[in-house]
């Protein structure tokens, strides 16, 4: 049968069911999957050095077998196999253990390759384990740079190398999808040639060159996607809001506070993204009390006063709640109706008498201008007569499966603008975010005091504990976070308990404490953290999910327990969930095992109070699979593009642009691999 990449594996000579369950585990399923499975290093072989000259080492030899035996050791418990090889230059000793079959592979006269570590062990100078083979035209697994490969149980780098080499040759047949105008304007590789060279380089200068190919087509491949996903937004038609400029510097008059030079470029911009015929496509990001709010409030007011409907999504019925009474406050001198809509709660502002019926009602006539609720209500429940602006809080994406549910919510299609606390490295948005365009607050607004965090170390624990009795003395609430102790324990059940009891009966027998971890339904949730707000609770006892963007103005102590286990973005947003009111605020940081290393990690937050710097940070550190944020993303699959290789984004990000001019229709092998790719990686 005719052989090709997208051929599953178990059609490949030698692969039955069981190596192919093998590598199913690597995510390999078709010869195409085979052949994009890299090496992750590789061992110079290809210098043969002469036998006579070796000393201790990594070397390969060819030469001549002169003997060949495997014997028992005295013990008789381990199998030792001996070998002498000669070349023109002197004879050296080959040593194998647990190997006895090698006798039966490899006979006296035998023209082999032997590659690997030479020492002195107990024969003496020799090859200690080396890979053997024999030796025909060139070598496999010695006597040329040799790829080193991920493993799985039973499947080794030799197993891989033979089967990969063997179907090398179809990469002919594999078609170069990519454009010829880019690929010279860019210098880069024919595809074929990229894959054999991936695998079996002939040097180390043309390898980086196949890598330059397949990098650049990974990124070359998403920054399509999220361009061609900005294209689509851009061809459709949203309402052109008639900005009421006197209306907003009349909110932003009545605020107590000034806005940040942030907030107002942040405004402004949404603003402006708001009168174009095309829908906004935005997020705002900014770090945890950076005033995110009141921005979403300018736009919303502006979508009001032109006429049309807008919502605000939160994550939870608390959040929603806080919102709409910020809405309600900050919206007051306009007399619009507002309403909050939960699973539990339907309230309005300016309506008389407003019981949910009435105010659903109100919302699908067009009556009601603001809504504000919890995201699952409003995109499975609600509907609006005319939708102008949708916000969406705190969560990272909205999929594109949310946004048709959106459509069809609105007549037409509404401005999108998501928020999000998450701070990702600016290196890397581009990358990540190159469909959206990005409003970021980088500045606190003044006169927050800056919350003191501590290390704290083993021998202090009690001393921590004696100050937090004091701030609960005197009126104040603390958050304890615990980490994900056992992989078993996802939902965080056992450590939040643990914690839980040790505080309830060891440390602090006195106080009120309340727990809070992912086995609890949502509602129980909700209603534990509302009445952590009501101040019904001394303590919470909490997994990392504690409630994001939750406002809980009278907690004045933050504790996270574990903290090596948390990225420091992520150890800053626990951190920005208390001092949001007047009350001085603390972090006590504690960690189970505090290497050096860690603690300087850690004390990194002592230092820094900037969410996006401690994300740069994070990434360097860490890599940018740990950053929050890129979890969640789904994006990490990389297999040999950086996603911080900034360059190559940007480069990759022109050609991009270069090849949607030259029009996809003109371009169908292209066209093709994206239909493929978007099938595989349905991020979105
Ligand atoms: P987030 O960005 O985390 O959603 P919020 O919008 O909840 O932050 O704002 C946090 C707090 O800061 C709120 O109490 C808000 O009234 C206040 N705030 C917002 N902007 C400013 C500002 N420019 N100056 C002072 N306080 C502000
Ligand atoms: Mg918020």
């Amino acid at each position: 049968m005719m052989l090709t990449s997208k051929t599953p594996i178990q059609k490949i000579a030698g692969i039955g069911p069981k190596i192919a369950q093998k590598l199913e585990k690597l995510g390999i399923l078709t010869i195409s999957d085979l052949l994009h499975h890299y090496p992750y290093r590789f061992e110079d072989f290809s210098k043969i050095s002469k036998i006579g000259q070796i000393k201790p080492g990594t070397h390969c030899v060819k030469g001549k077998i002169l003997e060949i035996k495997s014997n028992r050791t005295f013990r008789k418990k381990m199998f030792i196999t001996q070998a002498i090889i000669q070349d023109a230059t002197g004879s050296i000793k080959v040593v194998w253990f647990h190997q006895p079959y090698l006798t039966k592979m490899f006979k006296r006269g035998s023209q082999v390759l032997i590659a690997g570590r030479v020492d002195y062990g107990y024969a003496g100078l020799a090859f200690q384990n080396p890979t053997i083979e024999k030796y025909t035209k060139g070598g496999l697994h010695s006597g040329r740079i040799v790829p080193i490969y991920p493993e799985t149980a039973g499947l080794n780098s030799r197993w891989l190398r033979r089967i990969i080499a063997s179907l090398l040759k179809l990469t002919d047949k594999i078609p170069d999808y990519l454009p010829k105008q880019i690929k010279k304007e860019y210098d880069l590789q024919d595809l074929p040639q990229a894959l054999k060279q991936v695998h079996f380089p002939d040097s180390f200068e043309k390898l980086e060159i196949a890598k330059n190919r397949i990098a650049f087509d990974e990124l070359y491949l998403l920054q399509l996607k999220m361009l061609r996903l900005r294209q689509k937004w851009q061809k459709m038609t949203a309402s052109k809001i008639q900005i009421d400029l006197e209306a907003v510097k009349k909110l932003v008059k009545k605020l107590p506070f000034k806005l940040t030079n942030s907030q107002r470029k942040a405004a402004w911009e949404i603003l402006q993204d708001l009168s174009r015929k095309y829908p906004m496509n935005r997020l705002l990001e900014g770090d945890v009390g950076s005033g995110k709010t009141v921005v979403a409030a300018i736009a919303m007011l502006a979508v009001a006063k032109s006429g049309l409907q807008s919502m605000m999504m939160a994550p939870t019925e608390i959040l929603a709640q806080q919102h709409f009474h910020t809405l309600k406050k900050v919206l007051a001198p306009f007399r619009l109706k507002i309403a909050l809509l939960t699973s539990s709660k339907a309230e309005a502002a300016g309506i008389k008498n407003a019981a949910r019926p009435k105010i659903i009602e109100k919302i699908k006539n067009g009556q009601i201008p603001i809504v504000v609720g919890t995201h699952a209500l409003i995109v499975e429940k609600m509907s609006f007569e005319k939708l102008g602006l949708a916000i969406i809080d705190e969560q990272h994406r909205f999929g594109v499966e949310q946004r048709t549910k959106l459509h069809q919510k609105a007549k037409g299609c509404p401005h999108l603008l998501s928020m999000s606390a998450t701070p990702i490295p600016r290196s890397l948005t581009l990358a990540l975010y190159g469909d959206l365009d990005l409003s970021i607050i980088d500045e606190m607004p003044k006169g927050r005091l800056k919350i003191a965090t501590y290390l704290v170390p083993a021998e202090k624990r009690r001393k921590a504990y004696e100050f937090i009795a004091k701030q609960i003395r005197a009126g104040r609430q603390i958050f304890v976070i615990c980490p994900l102790i056992e992989e078993s324990d996802r939902l965080g059940v056992k450590s939040v308990e643990t914690e839980y009891c040790k505080l309830k009966t060891q440390i602090f027998p006195k106080f009120k404490i309340g727990q809070l971890h992912g086995k609890m339904k949502p509602k129980e949730k909700e209603k534990i953290m509302a009445n952590f707000l009501k101040n019904k609770y001394n303590i919470l006892v909490s997994t990392s999910v504690v409630e994001v963007g939750v406002d809980v103005p009278n907690a004045s102590v933050m504790m996270i327990e574990g903290a090596e286990r948390f990225g420091l973005a992520q150890l800053h947003q626990f951190r920005g969930r208390v001092g949001r009111a007047e009350h001085k605020s603390y972090c006590f940081i504690f960690c189970e095992s505090p290497t050096t290393k860690i603690w300087q990690r850690l004390s990194a937050l002592t230092r820094i109070n900037d969410g996006f710097k401690l994300a740069e940070k994070d990434l360097k550190l860490r890599g940018p699979g740990e950053i929050d944020g890129i979890r969640q993303h789904g994006l990490v699959d990389l297999k040999m593009a950086k996603l911080t290789d900034l360059k190559m984004v940007k480069l990759t990000r022109e050609a991009a642009e270069k090849t949607l001019k030259i029009g996809l229709e003109n371009l169908p092998l292209l066209e093709n691999k994206i239909k493929e790719y978007n099938k595989n990686k349905n991020r979105d």
